[in-house]
């Protein structure tokens, strides 16, 4: 199984003069789920972009399986790295059959892209993500939220690509679906095995889909990281402290007490 290793080494970008990521060195473990977590305006969709290569760092470097992300070695990348965002980013005049077989139809029968293999993998990613068969032929405006992201996600699946990025991709669905979903990509993440970086701001998801490699940032740098557990019981400074028992209730409530290693 294709496992990539995502690592940024003493990474800086800046907007306007401002740092957004400020010196983060940062390595993913091959195969787990990782969580970026933080208040609002943190750094995290920023270092998140920085690992898809969406932007390059002012300073430093991002590696992908040890090689760095360039302006040059991107193209080659690109398609082992899915990305999923929060809006789901799908294009509304295309049916969510189109929407999700995009790279396959990108890549075409010159990538080993025949209409056969493209259903077929259609068939595949929609048992994966429990998307119903009379929905392909529907426009993301026909669709409800959480259908929208299965969508995002088979889309981001779709070439098999050894990681997986995802910023908060339940940010914009109301609580019940979130729930519902939350235990699906759990579950989608452990049967694929892959890489997976999750953003979130919901320290009760991160401790539920990331158990064991949570990494809290502050004003575009890391604070601690660690299980949830460690965070909770040995928070490195006030702000961890307090950021963990703001949330402690919710994520006891979805992980229960015993701080949800996974
Ligand atoms: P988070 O995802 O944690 O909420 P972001 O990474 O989106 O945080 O943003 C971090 C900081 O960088 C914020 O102050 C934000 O305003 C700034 N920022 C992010 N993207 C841009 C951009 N494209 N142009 C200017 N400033 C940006
Ligand atoms: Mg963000």
């Amino acid at each position: 199984m294709l496992r990539a290793m995502l690592e940024t080494d003493a990474v800086i970008k800046r907007y306007d003069g401002v740092p957004a990521v400020d010196g983060v060195s940062l390595r993913t473990e091959p195969g787990r789920t990782t969580a970026l977590i933080g208040p609002s305006g943190c750094g995290k969709s920023t270092l998140l972009r920085l690992l898809v290569g969406l932007i390059l760092p002012d300073e430093g470097r991002v590696l992908f399986d040890g090689e760095p992300l360039t302006r040059a070695s991107l193209r080659g990348v690109r398609h082992r790295l899915g990305y999923v965002i929060q809006s789901g980013g799908l294009f509304p005049h295309m049916t969510a059959r189109q929407n999700a077989t995009l790279p396959a139809r990108h890549a075409g029968a010159k990538g080993g892209w025949t209409k056969a293999k493209i259903a077929a993998r259609l068939d595949e990613l929609a048992a994966l993500t429990h998307f119903p068969e009379d929905g392909l032929d529907r426009y993301p405006g026909e669709l409800s939220g959480g259908q929208r992201q299965r969508i995002s996600l088979m889309r981001a699946l779709f070439l098999d690509p050894e990681a997986l990025l995802l910023d908060e991709p339940l940010g914009a669905l109301d609580p019940l679906i979130r729930g519902e979903l939350q235990h699906e990509l759990r579950e989608i993440f452990a049967a694929l095995g892959k890489t997976v970086v999750l953003v979130t701001h919901d320290l009760a998801e991160a401790a539920y889909l990331a158990a064991s490699d949570i990494v809290l940032l502050k004003d575009g740098k890391i604070v601690q990281r660690g299980a949830f557990a460690d965070l909770r019981d040995r928070p490195g400074d006030a702000f961890v402290e307090r950021f963990i028992a703001a949330q402690t209730e919710r994520v006891e409530a979805l992980v229960g007490t015993g701080g949800g290693r996974a």
